[in-house]
């Protein structure tokens, strides 16, 4: 994995944005409700398959984050204010999802 995929800073800004800054000075701001619909966990995607479970109309339009963890040096674990908690988001994935980044 690339060195430059590594978060140096995480904030929130505002209520509905989260802002990760990476190694290599890139700064993505991510709408927290889109990160919460791309968490890929057992529970939200079917294993195997990769079919959706998750329901977005189950997701209130104001979740946010409560908690976000380091998950050994690869990985943040969040924490959600709808109770999910066993989404597990890489660093790689996490900077997959930059909206900035997306379109290239
Ligand atoms: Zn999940
Ligand atoms: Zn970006």
């Amino acid at each position: 994995m690339s060195e430059s995929y590594t978060p140096t800073a995480i904030n929130q800004t505002g209520s509905d944005t989260l802002r990760i800054t990476w190694k290599d000075g890139h700064e993505s701001l991510y709408p927290v409700r889109n990160l919460r619909l791309a968490c890929r966990c057992a529970l939200c995607i079917e294993e195997g398959t990769g079919r959706p479970l998750l329901d977005e109309r189950n997701v209130p339009p104001d979740v946010r984050p409560v908690r976000i963890s380091g998950v050994g040096r690869y990985a943040l674990g969040f924490e959600w204010s709808d109770g999910h908690d066993s989404g597990i988001y890489t660093f790689e994935y996490l900077r997959d999802l930059c909206p900035c980044c997306a379109a290239g």
